[in-house]
């Protein structure tokens, strides 16, 4: 009997790696499908609409949270941020694994509304490593990243709730602990 697969959530700190991870991840397992979130921020050099985000303005993301069309949404570091509904329902309808990368607030809303999703934490192997990463990354000025170090704090004291946690030392490792936790494996 073949069962319907569970959602997985893959959240952590910003900076800690979580779009390095998935994109290794999906390079060699195209199957896994990563949902594309709404966002009201501005897009990074190289970011495209509909394949990192569906870029949208105030007005839209009111109007996708007015009519339900999000699974979950929330605000971060300045800008909201949500899950289109449909599309995730319909790949776990087809028996494709999906997978959400989102933040903090998102997990617990998913951990609300679907009681059988996984959700996995990634964890940086140190704060001064994470740190590192973000402004290593070097797409946010220092006010967004001191913003973003803000909300890393109460996103690693959230970690217990989390059904496991992944240190993100190696890629590699971590995209492979992750496919693993997916039955992709
Ligand atoms: P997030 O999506 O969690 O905000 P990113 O995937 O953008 O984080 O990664 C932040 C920075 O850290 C990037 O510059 C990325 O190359 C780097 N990075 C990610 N994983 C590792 C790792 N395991 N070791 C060293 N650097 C990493
Ligand atoms: P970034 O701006 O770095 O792409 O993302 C900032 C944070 O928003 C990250 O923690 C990311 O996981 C989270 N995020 C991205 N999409 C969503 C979403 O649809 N919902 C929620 N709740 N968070 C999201």
């Amino acid at each position: 009997m073949s069962e319907r697969p569970r959602l997985t959530v893959l959240s952590g700190p910003s900076g800690v790696g979580k779009s390095t991870v998935v994109a290794h991840m999906r390079k060699e397992h195209p199957e896994v499908w990563l949902s594309v979130s709404a966002t009201t921020r501005k897009p990074r050099p190289g970011e495209q609409h509909g394949v990192h985000y569906f870029f949208v303005t105030d007005e839209e993301m009111d109007k996708l949270i007015a009519n339900g069309e999000l699974l979950e949404w929330a605000e971060f570091a300045g800008n909201r941020y949500g899950t289109p509904r449909a599309a995730v329902q319909e790949h776990l309808e087809a028996g494709v694994p999906v997978l959400l990368e989102i933040d903090l607030q998102g997990a617990r809303q998913v951990r609300a509304s679907m009681a059988d999703a996984q959700l996995v934490f990634l964890a940086p192997p140190s704060w001064e490593e994470l740190v590192r990463r973000l402004t290593g990354r070097g797409t946010e000025a220092p006010e967004v990243i001191e913003r973003r170090l803000g909300a890393a704090k109460v996103e690693l004291a959230a970690e217990p709730e989390f059904d496991v946690t992944l240190v993100n030392t190696s890629v590699e490792d971590v995209a492979g602990e992750l496919l693993a936790l997916m039955d992709v494996v």
